[in-house]
């Protein structure tokens, strides 16, 4: 059933104040749901009860293999439940059904693997140089987490979280994307269904200045992790440095992907439309800075924009689309004056460039648009977009492709495509990003790391590092032969 309200200590409230808010499909205006909208009390409210449930040890004394079980089982309900959470993904965001059903896959596919690996790290011996000594480093749960998620990939960014933390016997705050709630109430109902002690997963709405906020400050707060905005992460690792807390950062990227002449030519212009307009260009790894070897610069250009302009825009439920809306007003606003500022700093718009028409314009959406002929400061090249724009640049040689691929503050991810496999090798071991797609894009698996170089982010998810990131090293030095030291002499004293 579809909950609108928080979720604390095992039940479903609304909040202390009362107030709601009304979510919108960006498809088409029409109103999906109205949830109760948290502020602070109700944020503190789910932090004490995380807190109690984790020092009861109710969950995180429970073995961590049975805490694997209960993980794989949370796994097989998405994927049950799978079309009904597809379908709330795709009202909230407006997203293809077809990319909501693959999220899902996705999102099943995380919580089996920290299912499967949740008994990997028991620790280990030491050899502390002393027969009578037994050492050992013990890994133990950070306690309570705080979780800040967005709209664009909702119930992805928080099953990366939720997953792992679960896995190694943490409890748990989330505070989903005010626009964006609906899957992770989802989650919730399924986590309680299937029996997780009350207190140990809580999800609490409302707004960043409030709710987040309170999560990145609170002292009962152990580790805070965020996937967003660099603006706001900034913010968050900021309050959380004065609480001396652990902290998580997914940032934004501004991501190469760089074509040299050699590559497969129809495979490189395809790769680059879905790297830079799949979900509309609303993915935080996104190619949307288009690097191509100057030599076939003009045919890929002309062959990228002839695709582009045949990208049909719809709403979730429309067969025909191929690609989406973006998530408010506010955000095409944003879109809308960065690619007229990267026109005005010299681009040439070659495609796009003008929001959704006719029937579209009931909803918010902005056609996939390609600049050219940018130089590597223009603000458009420069700052995180995120929408379905794509910025094309040209080098000569190797040397310059790898210098432009690192001209950025981010360090997220980007691609190489060559048929040189050795000069794609080269390319990709010299770029300072966190993932490279050699011949392809997007792709990523649980078993691998995901994160950010630069100001990308800190720390890793997904990958036996995403599940480090939820515990914590304690080392237990145990003498089983207790003894005098003689350190300091056992004198005779006069009082
Ligand atoms: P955002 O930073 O505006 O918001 C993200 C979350 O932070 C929301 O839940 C919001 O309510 C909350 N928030 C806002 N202000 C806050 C504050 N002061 N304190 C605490 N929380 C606050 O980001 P967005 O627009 O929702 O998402 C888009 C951004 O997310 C893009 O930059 C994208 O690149 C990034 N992203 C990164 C990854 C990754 O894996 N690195 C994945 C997805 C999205």
């Amino acid at each position: 059933m579809a909950h609108t309200q928080h979720f604390i200590n095992g039940e479903w409230v609304d909040s202390i104040s009362g107030a709601t808010r009304t979510i919108v499909c960006p498809a088409n205006g029409e109103v999906v749901a109205e949830v109760a909208e948290g502020g602070k009390e109700d944020a503190e409210k789910a932090i004490l009860a995380a807190r109690e449930a984790f020092e009861s040890g109710v969950w995180s004394s429970v073995p961590a293999s049975q805490r694997g079980d209960f993980l794989i089982k949370v796994a097989e309900e998405i994927e049950r439940r799978k079309d009904e959470f597809a379908r709330a993904e795709s009202l909230d965001t407006g997203k293809r059904l077809v990319e909501s059903e693959g999220d899902m896959d996705d999102i099943a596919g995380c919580f089996r693997y920290y299912g499967k690996i949740a008994d990997s790290n028991p620790g280990r011996l030491v050899d502390a140089g002393d027969p009578a000594v037994v050492s050992r480093v013990v890994y133990e749960p950070m306690g309570v987490c705080g979780m800040i998620t967005p709209w664009n990939f909702p119930l992805l960014q928080a099953s990366w979280k939720i997953a792992p933390a679960l896995a190694t016997g943490n409890s748990f705050v989330i505070k989903p994307s005010e626009l964006t709630p609906s899957t992770t109430l989802l989650l919730a109902d399924v986590l309680d269904s299937l029996g997780l002690p009350a207190g140990v997963a809580n999800v609490v709405m409302g707004d960043g200045a409030n709710v987040g906020a309170l999560l990145s400050s609170h002292p009962e707060i152990d580790l805070i992790s965020f996937t967003g905005g660099l603006a706001t992460g900034q913010k968050i690792a900021e309050s959380a440095a004065k609480g001396v807390k652990k902290v998580a950062l997914e940032l934004g990227g501004k991501n190469p992907n760089i074509v040299f002449a050699d590559a497969d030519f129809d495979a490189a212009v395809d790769n680059a439309l879905n790297a830079g307009f799949l979900d509309s260009g609303l993915v935080c790894s996104a190619g949307a800075r288009l690097i191509v070897e100057e030599t076939i610069a003009e045919d890929f250009v002309d062959e990228l924009v002839r695709r582009a302009e045949g990208i049909v825009m719809g709403g979730p439920f429309d067969e025909a689309a191929e690609t989406g809306p973006l998530i408010s007003e506010e955000h095409r606003d944003k879109i809308t004056s960065y690619v007229e500022r990267g026109i005005e700093a010299g681009g040439r718009l070659r495609c796009g460039g003008h929001w959704g028409e006719g029937d579209l314009a009931k909803g918010i959406f902005y056609a996939p648009t390609v600049i050219d002929q940018v130089s590597s400061d223009n603000p458009a090249v420069q700052e995180e977009g995120f929408g379905p724009v794509i910025t094309v640049e040209t080098f000569k040689d190797e040397a310059e492709a790898i210098a432009l691929g690192n001209d950025t503050e981010y360090g997220l991810a980007g691609g190489v495509w060559s048929s040189d496999q050795g000069k794609a090798h080269r390319v990709s071991s010299k770029l300072r990003h966190g993932t490279i797609w050699i011949n392809d894009y997007h792709p990523y698996i649980p078993q691998a790391e995901w994160g950010g170089f630069k100001m990308s982010g800190i720390g890793r998810e997904l990958g036996p590092s995403g599940l480090e990131e939820y515990q914590q090293a304690k080392h237990i030095y145990q003498n089983t032969e207790p003894a005098v030291t003689g350190w300091f002499p056992n004198k005779t004293t006069n009082k």
